[in-house]
């Protein structure tokens, strides 16, 4: 049997049936069971910070399921303890943490903790994505994802992603919070209009309502920056992180700002793996690699590089290069993205076709130059062959 007929065997249809098995991967690249290398501008959907097997992120794992595994949060774990004071320290801001496991997970912590405000509305963008569990999802602007688990949660308002003056009027007095993505990422890798989270900060200070910002997608040093925020000059109540910060691990956080951060009191939350000690090694790593690597820059340039220079190929099927850092969206004058895809894995490299109109590259933070020149040399041919599977369809 292959692995994809095993997979329709034993795995629920939830994914449909992933055309590829991936066995092996070394810094931004990664192998088929043929040995056949991809460079792996995916990155695991933003995950893979450092890319595979980084010697930082082995060494830190290995040691610390070498040394003790796992406590609950029965008791301190050091490791968590750190991680805590280290996110507190890139962020630059007073607050507290709370570790999960997942990005759903972090948006339903910070979602519960809006309910402590004493207030039960909440207000989110159309196209915005903040995972799948209930809470989450409801949250969550995208209908068909949505519709087959209504109801969901009551007095969830949407307005479209970047309208300030929508958001101004959904916003009243009864609003405990509004969610926002500052790039949608599985809505096709949107940023934000200039001026939008400033508004969005202004609007929700005026009304008394905490501003979430859901930074799963954007955080630890995906656009260049620590978080998106930093860059947009505003403070956030909450922040929720998660992809990036595990370096592969599943690792989740939610960090309250100031008083948003005193919210949570004994006994209403919890989860038995959250500040997991082999998961936060893996987090201390990840933020001390950024560090110690200058990352951050690298990340900025090569972010830079990437857009120019596919916006320079001039190619027919490309309407724009949308993004910021080692977060790209390619915007296509056709629904072909998948075609897109598919040559170019044929030619060694994932990219992500996030959307029937866009392609997502979110490449690990350590991808090199010469990796980027590479697949900027690559992508005409895997472009071309989307232009001809719309001109037949
Ligand atoms: C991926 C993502 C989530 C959900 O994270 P999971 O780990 O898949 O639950 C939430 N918010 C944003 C912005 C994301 O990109």
């Amino acid at each position: 049997m292959t692995a994809q007929q095993r997979w329709q065997a034993a795995m629920m249809d939830n994914y449909g049936t992933p055309a590829l098995e991936l066995v092996r991967g070394e810094g931004a690249t990664v192998f088929d069971a043929d040995g056949t290398p991809y460079l792996d501008l995916v990155g695991g959907i933003a995950v893979n910070a450092l890319g595979h097997a980084h010697p930082a992120v082995v060494k830190a794992v290995s040691e610390q399921v070498a040394t003790l595994g796992h406590t609950s949060n029965l008791y301190i774990n050091p490791v968590a303890l750190s991680l805590a004071e280290t996110l507190l320290d890139v962020a630059g801001l007073s607050g507290k943490v709370l570790f999960c496991n997942s990005g759903a997970e972090a948006v339903e912590g910070a979602t519960k903790i809006t309910r402590l405000t004493g207030k039960s509305k909440l207000v989110a963008c159309d196209g915005g994505f903040h995972g799948r569990t209930m809470g989450a999802l409801s949250v969550t602007g995208q209908p068909s994802k949505r519709e087959p688990f209504e109801p969901l949660l009551p007095d969830v308002t949407h307005v479209p992603f970047g309208d300030a003056a929508a958001l101004e009027s959904a916003v009243d007095g009864d609003t405990a919070a509004v969610f926002i993505e500052p790039v949608l990422g599985e809505g096709g890798v949107v940023p934000a209009p200039d001026g939008f989270l400033q508004a969005a900060r202004e609007i929700t200070s005026n009304a008394g309502a905490l501003l979430v910002l859901d930074e799963v997608q954007t955080g630890i040093g995906r656009l260049g920056s620590w978080f998106a925020f930093q860059q947009a000059g505003v403070t956030p109540d909450v922040i929720t992180l998660a992809k990036g910060l595990g370096g592969g691990l599943p690792l989740g956080a939610v960090i309250g700002v100031g008083e948003a951060g005193e919210l949570l009191k004994p006994g209403q939350h919890g989860t038995t793996f959250g500040g997991n000690p082999i998961a936060c090694a893996a987090g201390l790593a990840v933020i001390r690699t950024i560090r110690e690597h200058g990352l951050l820059d690298h990340v900025d340039t090569l972010g830079k590089d990437l857009a120019a220079g596919v916006a320079k190929l001039d190619h027919p099927l490309v309407s724009e290069v949308r993004g910021t850092g080692l977060l790209q969206g390619i915007g296509l004058t056709k629904p072909v993205a998948p075609a897109v895809a598919t040559a170019a894995q044929r030619a060694g490299y994932l990219v992500n076709p996030v959307r029937p109109d866009t392609i997502r590259l979110a490449p690990p933070l350590i991808i090199t130059e010469r990796q980027v020149v590479d697949f900027l040399a690559a992508l005409p041919a895997a472009l071309d062959h989307g232009l001809q599977a719309g001109q037949e369809s």
